[in-house]
């Protein structure tokens, strides 16, 4: 029997097998495809991931790798000599109105320190995913590609799963099977939310005339349209009530139709390689556990890719649950530890949904969007309204309520850059947890004994400490416990035993 079951071998399949692999779980994937599809590949699979999911990557050493299939040449960080973290520059949209980089308050993102990774990257499904399959191999995790999972069942001990003709047990299944999961609908969770307002298309076409299309983001009073870099790259969103999703193939002529419709250009397209549709129909899972059965990534919360938040939510998701599965399968974790994975992750699940919502309904066609959209391009335009978006797209606004005042307390750990030059994400990459101690005197030098293989002891000085002495990092980067520069060293001992257990004799 396998530690684990992970059907789906998309990019959050993928990190989680590799969060759990490199945790010492027995693993095995299901995969229904038996390779990449021209969807993963770019211009169609383009992606863009956040500085915090980018920083994932560096905290398991799979940054380089990631630049790289990536086709990223230069990803200019910080100088390493520099006290404070040059302005962000890699900025998002609000309802296809973009953001203006130079409209950012640094002052507002205090925990945005110098290092490898401060930028978002534009990358492509298929680039994450053959980073983490490669990953996921050297950490010893199998991957059975070909093999649908169709059917289920679970019982107290065990799940046991079908994939075409053969049968898999593991001690736990997560559903990582995207928008539409099959493991969603047969272990019987709870599916709730809001139908559709639009049809979205993504397309390659042959323009013939594509000067009438504006570059970047156009919001019309028909709907949207997107024309990207690549020659044909476009995408368009039309206020059909979702109608023709999936409906049929889109035609070259009902492309064109829609691209009219929604440029009010008469455009012309004279070919089309590749298109596909989308909508705005925003839904989660009640719950993201039902008993040995989980959910991670778009298997538990669908919504528009307006925004670019569907990956960055998986990866999050991904990561915060590879610890705490890995501590329950391994018999360590601490009472309720399980249970924090729904609590933590659902309403960050439920933000991103509202997000998306509130872009729909801002472009809508009508008088009362044009007025929403006058308003908050207004508000746009103001430093407070640009950081605000900044913070919410960018991923560093999410904090988990962990019943602490403290202000790091929740929030993904500043990377903090130590004396001998290493920084906080450089002893991640076993995945573990890491107690920092900032102080002189190594106040939490001894307070680890029990936790050994399970938290990293880093002591030292760094730079820009904001004020704190001392902090527990969680394996998944998100701030456990911090205390000022007199840390006491019982309050992290009953930290350290809330998130890892009871230290071991
Ligand atoms: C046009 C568009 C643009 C987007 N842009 C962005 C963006 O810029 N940034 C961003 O963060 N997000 C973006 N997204 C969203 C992002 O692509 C998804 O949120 C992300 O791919 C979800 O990853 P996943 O692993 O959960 O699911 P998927 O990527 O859907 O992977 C699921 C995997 O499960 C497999 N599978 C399905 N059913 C079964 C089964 N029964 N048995 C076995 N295997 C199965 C599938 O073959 C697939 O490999 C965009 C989405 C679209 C449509």
């Amino acid at each position: 029997m396998h530690d684990v079951l992970i059907a789906g071998a998309g990019p959050v399949g993928l990190l989680l097998a590799c969060e759990l692999g490199r945790a010492g779980c027995d693993v095995l994937v299901l995969e229904q495809e038996e390779r990449t599809n021209p969807w993963k590949t770019m211009p169609l699979g383009m992606r863009g991931v956040s500085a915090s999911s980018v920083e994932v990557f560096h905290r398991r050493g799979m940054l380089r790798q990631l630049l790289i299939a990536s086709g990223v040449e230069k990803y200019g960080t910080a100088d390493e000599d520099q006290d404070t973290a040059p302005a962000p520059r890699s900025v998002s949209h609000f309802a296809g109105m973009m953001l203006d980089a130079d409209n950012i308050d640094t002052g507002a993102l205090p925990y945005r320190l110098p290092g490898p990774v401060l930028e978002g990257v534009m990358t492509s499904l298929e680039a994450v995913e053959t980073v983490l399959a490669e990953q996921a191999a050297k950490l010893g995790v199998h991957i059975r590609r070909g093999a649908e999972v169709s059917d289920l069942r679970q019982d107290t001990e065990s799940v046991t799963v079908r994939a075409g003709d053969h049968e898999h047990e593991g001690r736990w299944l997560v559903g990582c099977d995207g928008g539409r999961s099959t493991v969603r609908g047969l272990a019987g969770f709870e599916f709730t939310g809001t139908e559709p307002q639009f049809t979205g298309y993504t397309m390659l076409a042959t323009v013939a005339d594509p000067e009438k299309l504006q570059p970047g983001f156009s919001l019309t009073p028909d709907g949207m349209y997107l024309r990207m870099p690549t020659p044909g790259h476009i995408g368009m969103i039309d206020y059909d009530g979702g109608a023709y999703d999936r409906a049929q193939p889109p035609t070259v002529q009902h492309l064109q139709s829609v691209l009219r419709h929604v440029s009010g250009t008469d455009v012309t397209l004279t070919d089309v390689t590749l298109a596909s549709t989308f909508t705005d129909r925003a839904k989660q899972t009640t719950t993201y556990q039902r008993g040995r059965v989980l959910l991670a990534g778009d298997a538990a919360h669908i919504h528009s890719p307006l925004g670019a938040q569907g990956l960055n939510t998986g990866i999050g998701d991904a990561v915060n649950l590879g610890w705490k599965l890995a501590a329950t399968v391994h018999g360590h974790a601490p009472d309720d530890l399980f249970g924090t994975y729904t609590r933590e992750r659902h309403p960050v699940g439920a933000q991103i949904l509202d997000w998306t919502r509130a872009q729909s309904a801002v472009m809508k066609p009508g008088p009362h969007s044009r007025a929403l959209q006058a308003l908050i391009a207004d508000l746009l335009n103001t430093r407070d309204g640009t950081t605000y978006v900044y913070k919410r797209t960018s991923g560093s606004a999410q904090r988990y309520d962990l019943g602490s005042t403290h202000p790091l307390v929740g929030r993904n750990a500043p990377d903090f850059r130590f004396a001998d030059g290493t920084h906080l994400g450089d002893h991640m990459q076993e995945g573990q947890g890491v107690a920092v101690d900032f102080t002189t005197d190594r106040r939490l030098a001894d307070a680890l004994a029990g936790h050994e293989g399970l938290i990293r002891y880093v002591a030292g000085s760094a730079r820009n400490e904001v004020g704190c002495g001392a902090l527990l990092v969680r394996p998944d980067g998100v701030v456990a416990w911090a205390d000022g520069l007199d840390p006491d060293r019982d309050q992290f001992a009953r930290a350290a035993a809330r998130w890892f257990g009871s230290p071991r004799a």
